[in-house]
């Protein structure tokens, strides 16, 4: 089975987020097409540029020494309509991108104290080390003193910092000492996020984001999270209210670097694109067609004010 980790990317507007992944991928040799290789890759979305906030969810993945990354990206905003805790589900562990100057960000402490109240361990990236009047040993002890705030535990309290520049794309352990790529941080991910838990039983995946193709329509977005699934295959949809309907997929994806690829099954643990589900909601879940079980909701407790 494909060994895999899931994890999702939180980061300040501007603190380097988009430039990181874009490294990533290079390195992971994604991009065979030179002319592609200077387009950014996260950012294709106009109005999320214009009003400087992620509206649309995308993930990236890599294979890296075998193993399968999902890297999901977060809405960079506060919303209180349970979109953050959905997409921080998909993952087990979290990257924490933090410029080196500015320190952590206000914008920031709502999704880091949602990922440490769901549990989620993060890594944390000190970018930017190349800015002159950088603070990158100042920040780490920034980051841990909001951790503790947020009432992080003390495993995540124990989390690994990685420093680097994702412009001159190179990351270390030591940021004295440069490396000459992105390595060091996905050896971290690799070895620090635990690969995703899996439980036996039928067919159980949450929808957790809705994507859009002009030829295909809505897609549903989630993570198998209990058997497999597969294209042409009868399921039935768990409506939120319990309802259900019988359904059956039509093609089925996994992601691959920046796009989606139809595969002949995904598996518990993955990332997956369903398309052919009729009349599908955020939070319904897709189940076995003879045993149908839907998931739970997903729901915690808001932050406190005073916690933001
Ligand atoms: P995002 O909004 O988090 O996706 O940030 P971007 O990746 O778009 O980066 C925002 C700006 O910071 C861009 O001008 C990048 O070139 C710059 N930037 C990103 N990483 C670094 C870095 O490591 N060092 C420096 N000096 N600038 C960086």
């Amino acid at each position: 089975m494909q060994d895999i980790r899931n994890i999702a990317i939180i980061a300040h507007v501007d603190h380097g987020k988009t430039t990181l992944v874009d490294k990533i991928l290079h390195l992971t040799e994604i991009f065979r097409d030179p002319e592609a290789q200077s387009d950014l890759i996260l950012d294709n979305n106009d109005l999320e540029r214009e009003r400087g906030i992620t509206i649309v969810s995308k993930n990236v993945s890599v294979i890296y020494k075998g193993v399968k990354i999902n890297i999901i990206d977060t809405p960079g905003h506060a919303d209180f309509g349970g979109e953050v805790e959905r997409v921080l589900n998909m993952a087990d562990g979290v990257l924490l991108i933090v410029d080196a100057f500015e320190g952590p960000m206000p914008q920031t402490r709502y999704v880091l104290s949602k990922a440490i109240q769901l549990g989620k361990k993060p890594i944390l990236v000190v970018n930017k080390v190349d800015k002159p009047n950088c603070r990158p040993g100042e920040v780490q002890e920034d980051v841990f003193d909001l951790m503790f705030h947020l009432d992080a535990n003390e495993d995540q309290l124990d989390f690994e910092t990685i420093y680097g520049s994702a412009k001159q794309g190179w990351m270390s352990l030591d940021w004295n000492e440069p490396t000459t790529d992105m390595s060091a941080l996905l050896d971290m991910v690799i070895d620090t996020i635990p690969p995703p838990e899996v439980s036996t039983g039928t067919l159980q995946l949450q929808i957790t984001s809705i994507d859009y193709s002009n030829y295909i329509g809505r897609i549903a977005v989630g993570r198998v999270t209990r058997g497999s699934i597969k294209p042409n295959m009868p399921v039935t949809l768990v409506k939120r209210d319990g309802t259900k309907e019988k359904s059956r997929t039509k093609d089925v994806f996994t992601f691959t670097g920046m796009g989606k690829e139809k595969v002949d099954e995904v598996k518990a643990g993955d990332l997956c694109a369903i398309s052919g589900i009729e009349g599908f909601d955020i939070g319904d879940t897709i189940a076995d067609i003879e045993d149908p079980e839907g998931m739970a909701p997903i729901t915690i407790d808001e932050p406190t004010m005073s916690m933001l």
